[in-house]
């Protein structure tokens, strides 16, 4: 099965997971409360070709907020029964990505913060103001 069929639609469904979701949103009003001044959307180094949603890059810290349907949160996470197998691939990738991403960017000396969507945001934006001031060497973060 291959889907979806359109480019248009493969357009939207990229920007629905990329940029803006409520979690994000929620988080980056908490970083800015915080009078934190974080970059969105951000090519961490050119040619890298993936975006980290929240950064600081002369701190070389790299936030995101995984989707729980998109990363499969293991809490909110439930398998579409249409074309099934597609989604399973696809979801597969994502979470693989999410681990190259991860190294890709430790390796370059990034610090990498994850949090799930459904996190309690004033809480992660608590664990981030304390990394940008403290330069804490914390890896990952799931909330
Ligand atoms: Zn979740």
């Amino acid at each position: 099965v291959k889907l979806p069929t359109s480019a248009a639609t493969s357009a939207r469904m990229r920007m629905v997971k990329r940029r803006d979701t409520p979690g994000e949103l929620d988080l980056r009003s908490h970083l800015t409360m915080s009078r934190l001044r974080y970059r969105v959307d951000v090519e961490p180094w050119p040619g890298f070709r993936r975006r980290v949603d929240i950064a600081f890059p002369k701190l070389k810290i790299a936030i995101f907020v995984d989707g729980c349907f998109w990363h499969r949160c293991p809490s909110h996470y439930v398998p579409p029964i249409l074309n099934a197998e597609w989604w399973a691939n696809k979801i597969d990738s994502n979470v693989r990505k999410d681990t190259e991403v991860g190294r890709a960017l430790s390796a370059r000396g990034w610090t990498c913060l994850r949090y799930w969507a459904h996190a309690d945001m004033e809480e992660a934006a608590r664990q981030i103001v304390h990394v940008v001031r403290c330069g804490s060497a914390l890896s990952r973060v799931v909330a």
